[in-house]
């Protein structure tokens, strides 16, 4: 299947099964903006509770916070997300769509990849197990003369975003002949800034209203909430503040589904260290974040870092974690190192003293912090995707049939197990309900009797549920149930009582938290 049709079908699936609705549909929805439903909710959480435990329960110095979406509107000043929170946008005069210029000429360095990739597939396709990519590389005219046009355009792009050059990035895109995907034309306008943060007013009369901004980011909540979880909960450096929430962003181009969305979730943790350790801690966060991705199984060649072409006013090192989704590799995380930029600032704004009295070295100072920073909605997107699966399988009596299965980690799946009797009647029903019963306290249970059982299996492999059990006569008889597993397919009979300990053995975070090595 082709990647663009693989992601249609994501988009699709996901609203006929109940994961993901476009916002406000019956008003013909509103611009990137997306509701989570019956099971969309379920994977969600899962997700979430996945980070959030790997965190504050795996790691004792790191503790948990929910700070408000409203905050001082003097914090966005301190921040610099008043002044500097801006995406350039430029403008196509014939279709009149709206891009990020910065995001137009990163897609044409990811078409000069795309070329180098595509030599590089065919060659390793002649030469079969002799390949060597390494000199390949090296050697190939193809390839080096695309990568020298890559390395070109990807020097002059980072010297015109650290400038904030934008007469400049609007210049390499006429260089570069960059169309618009709608009109095929380059009736471009200037590169102009946007700032990104929504706000709103707070208070009752006009002259006494504030405005408000709503969070770009929930880090800032952190910051502000330092000093707060330093004392009361005698947090000794180096220690990390988690927080998992809603942020806003009035984003320039919404296109990619949840992956760019004007309301979405972050999942985030500050780790508060001693100045002139934050290299050795961005290495180890990015090590320990690798993994918890590496974790879930979907293959460690669907990750890799990227390092930032510039970086954020406040940083001393960043980088992304990028997964390949349908259309490429993008960024699902950022790691950065903020450096003291943030509590100084609020120092500053504020006048209050934001430091760490650090009894080893019997001084105080601004604590330097390194920041860990994943949006819920994009891994989300990533779970989906990479669990999506069509397949051909025998559909009985020498017939093919097909299947849609997405093979979930079972500790996210949102539905643990389907419980089915085989009829609507002897008994077959309450017998399933009374499994049910006894295992609804530890797992989400769905109870199905609706449809042949070949139908209620389709309709649970396309839920992910890992687990189907079925009662039947001998279950009468002997109390035993078929136990039918999604990815292979096999069946087998166990005793009832046996249920609750298969299942757990394999829904629990805890297999995925044992493959993290620290
Ligand atoms: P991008 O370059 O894609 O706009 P960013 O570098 O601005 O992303 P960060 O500010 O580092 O993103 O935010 C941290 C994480 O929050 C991102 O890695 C991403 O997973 C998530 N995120 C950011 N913006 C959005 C959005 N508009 N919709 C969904 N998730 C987002």
């Amino acid at each position: 299947m082709n990647q663009e049709d693989l992601f249609k079908k994501l988009i699709a699936h996901s609203k006929e099964y109940g994961f993901v609705f476009p916002s406000s549909e019956i008003y013909d929805g509103l611009g990137a903006v997306y509701d989570y439903g019956q099971n969309g909710v379920e994977l969600k959480n899962n997700i979430k509770k996945y980070w959030w435990d790997s965190m504050v329960l795996l790691h004792e110095n790191v503790v948990g916070i929910d700070s408000a979406i409203f905050m001082h509107p003097t914090i966005w000043k301190a921040s610099g997300h008043v002044d500097a929170f801006n995406d350039p946008l430029i403008d196509n005069k014939d279709s009149k769509k709206r891009y990020r210029a910065d995001v137009l000429i990163e897609e044409e360095l990811a078409k000069i990849e795309g070329k180098i990739d595509k030599e590089i597939e065919k060659a390793r396709g002649r030469f079969g197990d002799t390949f060597d990519e390494k000199v390949f590389r090296e050697t190939n005219n193809r390839v080096l003369d695309n990568q020298e046009k890559w390395n070109a355009l990807h020097a002059r792009f980072a010297e015109a975003l650290n400038k904030a050059d934008l007469a400049e990035l609007k210049q390499i895109i006429e260089d570069n002949e960059i169309v618009c995907p709608v009109s095929g034309t380059r009736n471009w306008t200037e590169v102009r800034q946007f700032n990104l943060m929504f706000s709103t007013e707070m208070g009752s009369t006009a002259d006494s209203s504030l405005k408000i901004y709503l969070r770009p980011e929930t880090a800032q909540g952190i910051f502000v909430n330092y000093l707060n979880v330093q004392k009361t909960g005698r947090m000794k450096i180096p220690f990390g503040i988690a927080q998992i929430g809603k942020a806003f962003r009035n984003e320039i181009v919404a296109r990619q589904f949840i992956f760019r969305m004007r309301e979405f979730e972050q999942m985030e943790m500050q780790f508060f260290v001693r100045p002139g350790t934050e290299l050795t801690w961005f290495e180890q966060w990015k090590e320990t974040r690798i993994q918890w991705h590496k974790a879930l199984g979907f293959g460690a060649a669907n990750y890799r870092f990227h390092e930032h072409e510039k970086l954020a006013h406040y940083a001393n090192a960043a980088v992304d974690i990028e997964f390949k989704f349908p259309f490429g590799f993008k960024e699902v995380e950022g790691i950065h190192s903020r450096t003291d930029f943030d509590l100084s600032q609020h120092q500053k704004f504020s006048g209050k003293k934001i430091q760490y009295f650090d009894p080893e070295l019997n001084e105080s100072y601004v604590p330097f912090v390194v920041e860990t920073s994943i949006g819920v909605d994009r891994m989300f997107l990533q779970v989906l995707s990479a669990s999506y699966f069509e397949e051909e399988i025998d559909g009985g009596d020498g017939k093919k049939d097909t299947r849609v299965v997405l093979r979930l980690p079972a500790p996210l799946a949102p539905v643990k197990l389907a419980v089915m009797p085989l009829i609507k009647k002897e008994g077959l029903p309450e017998k399933a309900r009374e499994i049910i019963d006894e295992l609804k306290f530890e797992f989400n249970c769905q109870y199905d009797e609706k449809d042949s059982i070949g139908k209620r299996y389709r309709r649970q492999d396309a839920i992910g549920t890992p687990f189907c059990v079925t009662v039947d006569h001998q279950t009468m008889e002997d109390n035993t149930v078929t136990i039918r597993y999604r990815d292979t397919m096999e069946q087998e009979r166990v005793a009832i009582d046996q249920v609750k300990s298969i299942i757990a053995g394999q829904v629990s975070l805890r297999r995925l938290f044992e493959k993290l090595k620290s």
